[in-house]
Parts: structure tokens; C-alpha cells; sequence
């Protein structure tokens, strides 16, 4: 099993001519769907084929009965603390001329507490892996990531969003950490006194690559996604099966929207880990690389995330 400790909000989008100007009004057409990195991660886990626990906050209201109702359609077990807070929320504003602008809304999600993810003890304990992000209080999901540590779970950290700061402690709760460009140029920063432009790291050699990694991570596994490019992905000393380091080539895709594409990786190579525990690391990614590919082909975050038999009618093995 999968569990994913998280997020949910209700993201409320607006596509208009042009960005509000401070003071301005315009008129846009609107959408709503459920987001959130926790969330949209559960939902990939489980299209991608395996069970899936989502342990998260939510709010007495509509948004809180919009995510019952969506983990159930898509057979996750939910473990919600229920908040006085509302359920989270995003505002986005997408200019046509592309860009966009976003206030998130916290709510519920910030309400996480250490003791509820306590309470899930044996919810995390029969997993065989569990995922965490940083839309949620740091002290509730570290004590996820030592609950798992404690069960042998293979413990994977997505450092999202790149603008909050991760402890040492976290970090080193880690096997497996999934940053994307900006977000290993932050961690690089903060956590190995390396200034590095996020922009030049895909085209840094591998042998650079590897050794920023070993220094972030030193016993656990570093991959960082590459948007189009795909991954690279460093090995701590304990995995002796395979090479040191390697790129695996993302998926030619006809991307028409590429949010929540972070998020479609994480899910599905917590998916993979955990329904192959015989495949080696690389395949797995291959396989996180082909079902974020797909999942870049259709509008949405969640709502777009593919089933493993669209995977593979896409792509083939
Ligand atoms: P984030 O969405 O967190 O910024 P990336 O942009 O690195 O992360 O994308 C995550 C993964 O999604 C990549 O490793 C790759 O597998 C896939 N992906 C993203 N964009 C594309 C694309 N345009 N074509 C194919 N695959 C993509």
C-alpha cells in the first residue's frame, strides 16, 4: 500500500485577457476542481494501481464533502482530521497570454496536527510506502516520516513547494527525495551551502549532478525531475544493484497543461516502489516519467491523472 500524508484544496481557477491590476475587475471564465499536492499525489498513486490511505485535514464544509466524495470514487481510504478551519483553497488567476497568479489558502491543511497523524499509527505502519510534501505542518509530517521509519516503509519526501524551508531533521527522515529543479537549487542553498542557478541544472554534467546529491542526501536517493527532459536520479552507497547515477529520458508528449505534473511523478513512483518491490529503481522512474507524461496531456491536476492501463496503451512497455 501507498500512504500519502497531505493536502487537499479546492482550487478556484479564473482565466482572463490579462492579470488583475491592483484595483482592476475583469471577467474571466471560471473553474473549480480539487487540488493540493497531498491530494493529487493519492489520486495518482491509486489510478496507477495501488491501494491508497490519503491522511489529511479538512474542513465541516462543502470543499471537505468534495474530497469524501473524490477518495471514494477512486477507492482511497481517507483519514481525515476533521478542522474548524475551512478546508483549503486556491485562487488562481491565468492571464491569456499564459502566466499566473495564486493565493493559497490554507484552512484546514494548516491544521494538521502531529497527535492526529499519530492516531493513523497503523494506517502508515502497513504501508510499504509513505509519501509526504510541505503543504502541511512540518512537525506532522515528520512524525509521519519517523512512524514510517519506525515500520520500514520506504519513505518518500517531495520537497514542494520550493519556498518553504526544510529542517535537517526532515531531510534525514528521507530514502527518497523528488525535487524538482528550483526545489534542489533551494535545498542545494540551504542545506549544502551551494548557490546554484535552477535554470543551468539540467544542462550541469552528471558527475556535478551526482555529487550535489550525494552531498544533500548522502544515504538515501536523490531524483530530480527535469520537466520534459525527465530525471536524474542519484543512489546513496547503499544501493549496490545499480549504477551510481543515471538520466532517464522523459516521454515525448503533446503537453497542453503541465499542472500537477510533479505531482502524477510522485504518485506513480510511490505506486511503482510499492506494487514492485523486485523492479529496479530506473524502471520505476521510467514508469513515473511515462505516467506524468500522460498526465500533462490533459487539462487539470487530479482530474487529470491517468489509470496504468492508459499508461500503457500510450506508451506500451
Ligand atoms: P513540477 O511539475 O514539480 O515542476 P517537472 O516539471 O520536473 O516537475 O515535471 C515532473 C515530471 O513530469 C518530469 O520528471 C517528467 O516525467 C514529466 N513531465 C513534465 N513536463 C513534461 C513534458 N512537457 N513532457 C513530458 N513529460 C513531462
Amino acid at each position: 500500500r501507498v500512504a500519502v500524508v497531505g493536502s487537499f484544496n479546492v482550487d478556484h481557477v479564473w482565466v482572463a485577457a490579462s492579470l488583475p491590476r491592483p484595483g482592476e475587475t475583469l471577467a474571466g471564465d471560471y473553474r473549480s476542481g480539487p487540488g493540493g499536492k497531498g491530494f493529487n499525489q493519492a489520486i495518482a498513486a491509486a489510478r496507477a494501481g495501488a491501494p491508497t490511505d490519503f491522511i489529511c485535514a479538512l474542513g465541516d464544509d462543502a470543499g471537505g464533502a468534495l474530497a469524501r466524495a473524490l477518495a471514494h470514487d477512486d477507492g482511497i481510504a481517507l483519514h481525515d482530521m476533521r478542522s474548524d478551519a475551512p478546508t483549503g483553497t486556491a485562487g488562481i488567476f491565468v492571464g491569456e497570454a499564459g502566466g499566473n497568479s495564486i493565493v493559497i489558502g490554507p484552512g484546514a491543511n494548516a491544521a494538521l496536527t502531529p497527535a492526529f497523524v499519530d492516531a493513523q499509527r497503523a494506517v502508515i505502519a502497513r504501508a510499504a510506502v509513505v509519501v509526504v510534501q510541505l503543504e502541511s505542518p512540518l512537525d506532522a509530517i515528520t512524525q509521519a516520516l519517523r512512524i514510517a521509519r519506525g515500520a520500514g516503509a520506504v519513505r518518500v519526501l517531495n520537497p514542494a513547494p520550493a519556498n518553504v524551508a526544510v529542517p535537517a531533521e526532515l531531510l534525514a527522515l528521507a530514502d527518497v527525495i523528488t525535487p524538482n529543479e528550483t526545489e534542489f537549487a533551494a535545498l542545494l542553498d540551504a542545506h549544502a551551502g551551494e548557490r546554484i542557478d535552477a535554470t543551468a541544472i539540467a544542462a550541469l554534467g552528471d558527475d556535478t549532478l551526482h555529487a550535489l546529491c550525494r552531498r544533500l542526501l548522502p544515504h538515501g536517493t536523490v531524483v530530480v525531475t527535469l520537466g520534459a527532459a525527465g530525471c536524474f536520479v542519484s543512489h546513496g552507497a547503499r544501493r549496490v544493484s545499480e549504477a551510481e547515477h543515471a538520466r532517464v529520458p522523459g516521454e515525448r508528449a503533446d503537453a497542453i497543461d503541465t499542472t500537477g505534473a510533479g505531482d502524477a511523478f510522485n504518485g506513480a513512483l510511490a505506486a511503482s516502489i510499492a506494487l514492485g518491490p523486485g523492479c529496479s529503481l530506473n524502471e520505476q522512474l521510467r514508469f513515473a516519467n511515462r505516467y506524468a507524461a500522460l498526465s500533462t496531456e490533459r487539462a487539470g491536476a487530479a482530474v487529470a491523472m491517468p489509470t496504468a492501463a492508459q499508461v500503457q496503451a500510450r506508451f506500451g512497455d
